[in-house]
C-alpha cells in the first residue's frame, strides 16, 4: 500500500471519529410550541437536535401530551416550555419531568410582570400569547441563550453572538410591523379574530383587539359575544375580521352574517397564525415568517 493511500485512510478514519463525537455532544431539546423551537434552533445551531411537541395546526390550549410525547421529554436533555399556562394540560406532564431532575425552562421567566396583559376573564392568570409581540419575544431568546450557555459554557460565545443576529432579525421585523400598521386608518384600527391571542401584538402596535373566544380557547363564546362584536362591526364600519390556523372558524362565519343580517359586509381578511406557525419548510413555518404574515 502505498503511503499517499494509508495516510488518506487514517485522515478519513480520524474524521469519522470527530463526526462521532460531534454527534454524541449534541443536546437533544424538546419545546412544546414552534416558536420556541424556532428559537433553539436560531441560538443552538448546530449543537443541539430540536424537536418541537406541538406542529402546525396544533392548539397549545388543548394539548394533551401522548406516551410518546411524554418518552421524548424523559429523553430529552433540556425541554423548553412557553408557560404562563398557555400549555394549560400540560402542567402536571412538566411537572413530573422536572421533578425527575431534567432540566426544563420557561422561556416567559424573565419577562417582567409590569409587562404581563392579566384579562379580567383569565381569572388571576396573565396572558400567555407573549410571542405575538417580537420585542418581549427578545426576552425568551435571552432565556434560551443563558441556559444553554449553563449547559455547553465552551459554545457560550456561539450563542450569544447567535442570539444578537436574532434580536435584529426581531428588531427589523418589529419595524416593518409597525410601519404596517401605522397604514391602516385610525377608526378602523381594529383586529378582530377568533380568540384572545393577539393583545400584546395589538398593544405594541396600536391596536384594538377583539377576539370572540377570550384567552383561552378552552372556554366556548355565547351569543352575547358574538352580537356585541357584530354591532362594533357594523357601527364602525369594519370592513374585514380574521380566521386562525389553530382555531374553527365557526365563529367567525357566525360574525359574517350577524354583519349581513344588519346590512354590512365583512368579509374574511385571511388566516392568522395565533398559537401555532405555518408548515414546516415553508417561510411560514419560521417565527419571523409568521409574524410576517400575520402582519
Ligand atoms: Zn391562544
Amino acid at each position: 500500500m502505498n503511503q499517499l493511500k494509508l495516510l488518506f485512510i487514517v485522515f478519513f478514519n480520524l474524521l469519522l471519529v470527530l463526526n462521532a463525537q460531534a454527534e454524541i455532544s449534541k443536546l437533544k431539546i424538546v419545546t412544546t410550541t414552534g416558536m420556541i423551537a424556532d428559537i433553539v434552533k436560531n441560538v443552538a445551531g448546530d449543537s443541539a437536535e430540536v424537536t418541537a411537541l406541538m406542529g402546525s395546526g396544533v392548539d397549545p390550549h388543548l394539548f394533551k401530551p401522548t406516551r410518546s410525547d411524554i418518552a421524548r421529554l424523559n429523553s430529552a436533555d433540556v425541554v423548553f416550555y412557553n408557560g404562563l399556562l398557555l400549555e394549560g394540560k400540560m402542567t402536571d406532564a412538566l411537572i413530573r419531568v422536572a421533578t425527575s431532575g431534567k432540566k426544563v425552562y420557561a422561556v416567559t421567566e424573565l419577562l417582567d410582570q409590569e409587562y404581563l396583559l392579566e384579562p379580567a376573564e383569565f381569572q388571576g392568570h396573565f396572558d400567555p400569547h407573549v410571542w405575538m409581540d417580537p420585542i418581549a419575544w427578545k426576552a425568551a431568546v435571552e432565556v434560551v441563550s443563558e441556559k444553554l450557555s449553563e449547559l455547553l459554557p465552551e459554545q457560550k460565545a456561539v450563542f450569544e453572538a447567535n442570539a444578537q443576529t436574532y434580536f435584529s432579525e426581531l428588531d427589523a421585523l418589529a419595524k416593518y410591523a409597525e410601519t404596517v400598521i401605522a397604514s391602516i386608518p385610525q377608526t378602523t384600527r381594529v383586529l378582530v379574530t377568533a380568540h384572545d391571542a393577539f393583545n400584546y401584538f395589538g398593544r405594541r402596535y396600536g391596536l384594538e383587539v377583539m377576539g370572540i373566544q377570550g384567552i383561552s380557547t378552552e372556554s366556548e363564546a355565547g351569543v352575547r359575544d358574538i352580537e356585541k362584536i357584530v354591532n362594533i362591526l357594523v357601527e364602525r364600519k369594519i370592513k374585514a375580521v380574521f380566521i386562525e390556523s389553530t382555531v374553527s372558524e365557526k365563529n367567525i362565519r357566525a360574525l359574517i352574517e350577524g354583519a349581513k343580517a344588519q346590512g354590512h359586509q365583512v368579509i374574511i381578511g385571511g388566516s392568522l397564525f395565533s398559537d401555532a406557525m405555518g408548515k414546516d419548510g415553508k417561510y411560514e413555518g419560521t417565527y419571523l415568517g409568521m409574524i410576517d404574515h400575520n402582519v
